[in-house]
């Protein structure tokens, strides 16, 4: 059985079994992480090496908190303009699909924010970003973008370094898959259910300059500075989604580098796009530039071949292929944890169901 969901997404098979294997005994207590108090010593210590690691792993400057907060990415889309317009009101959002427009719409209830759309009008679709630095506004506290749009699998190349001014990005679909510069961006959040282990928590990085600008009504256990100066644990804090990102966090790092895991995502996203490319049952709408490496998305000449694929997938044990409801077809999410064996076997039966309908 090979997992292709979205988010929550399939977890390493060697961290799936450490779960199993300590549900009744965690750390020789008797019983599981989950009954373990936030404020005990034992617990303390999951969320200090999960900033540790997190610094390892992705070479963070010491000038960055890492906060762990309550809600997924969707909060972060509220909490990011509370936090950090409490001075000016002003934001740039660039929006490509459906998560940078949700965040952009949130966004819009708590300031002066901008759109910039730089979505192709056209398919296959490409991205509008050769003239960004004239849409975006001198006065702006910063610019938002998704590196990855998870639904439509688009991906946003690397703007930092061409963009003068703080930069904020949603990495929840494709964080450690690939290195990052992370001085380059003033705050990084990613929900946890993808890379990161299970839904339940946002990690989110964010450089100390930004730490003084909440909007007075900020909810305490929302504000960046105080979840910093706690640790995070201001309140009960989801001890599971810290444990499982401790897990992730310890197999990610045994993978090698960010630079190894980079290639690897990008021989195992290869395998699909190259066989996509060299056939016309399917389609895949996405111009080669932006084509993401974690979420691939196809579809079958028409709805009810596509209904019938994602069934009959599943009898072959390729689970949760079905696409988003606002974008249809089929995706194959193929995050850290696919293997590359399941992509063979996902292009093996793309083929066969290829020759019965085509
Ligand atoms: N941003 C991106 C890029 C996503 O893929 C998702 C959902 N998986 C979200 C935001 C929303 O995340 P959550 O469900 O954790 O709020």
């Amino acid at each position: 059985m090979y997992n292709f969901a979205p988010g929550p997404a399939m977890l390493p098979d060697v961290v799936r079994q450490q779960i199993h294997d300590e549900w009744l005994n965690w750390s020789n207590l008797g019983f599981s992480i989950t009954e373990v108090s936030h404020r005990n010593q034992l617990f303390e210590h999951i969320i200090d090496e999960n900033i540790a690691l997190l610094k390892t792993i992705l070479s963070i400057p010491d000038e960055y908190e890492i906060l762990f907060l309550p809600g997924g990415a969707q909060t972060q889309f509220a909490l990011i303009p509370m936090n950090l317009l409490g001075q000016s009101q002003q934001a740039d959002y660039l929006v490509y699909g459906h998560w940078s427009q949700a965040a952009y719409q949130e966004a819009s209830r708590y300031g002066d924010i901008k759109q910039i759309n730089i979505l192709s009008d056209s398919v296959p679709y490409s991205l509008n970003i050769g003239h960004l630095a004239d849409s975006i506004r001198p006065h702006s506290v910063y610019l938002h973008y998704c590196s990855n749009e998870t639904i439509e699998s688009i991906c946003l190349p690397d703007l930092a370094a061409s963009l003068d001014l703080p930069i904020v990005v949603d990495m929840s679909s494709d964080i450690l898959s690939k290195p990052i510069d992370v001085s380059r961006f003033k705050l990084i959040y990613a929900s946890t259910q993808k890379n990161l282990g299970v839904s339940g928590l946002c990690v989110v990085i964010v450089h100390r300059d930004l730490l003084d600008q909440a909007m007075p009504l900020t909810p305490s256990i929302l504000n960046y500075k105080k979840q910093a100066a706690a640790k995070s644990l201001l309140n009960t804090i989801n001890t599971f989604a810290c444990y499982v990102l401790n897990l992730v966090l310890k197999w990610t790092q045994a993978q090698g580098d960010l630079a190894h895991i980079a290639q690897h995502n990008h021989e195992k996203a290869a395998l699909l796009y190259s066989y996509l490319d060299q056939q016309d049952f399917y389609q895949n709408q996405v111009a080669a530039d932006y084509r993401s490496l974690m979420n691939v998305t196809f579809s079958a000449p028409n709805q009810e071949l596509n209904q019938l694929f994602v069934k009959e997938a599943e009898k072959h044990g390729l689970y949760a292929l079905k696409g988003h409801k606002v974008f249809g077809g089929m995706r194959a999410s193929i995050y850290n944890a696919m293997p590359i064996a399941g992509i063979k076997c996902l292009v093996d039966f793309m083929r066969q169901f290829a020759k019965q309908h085509g």
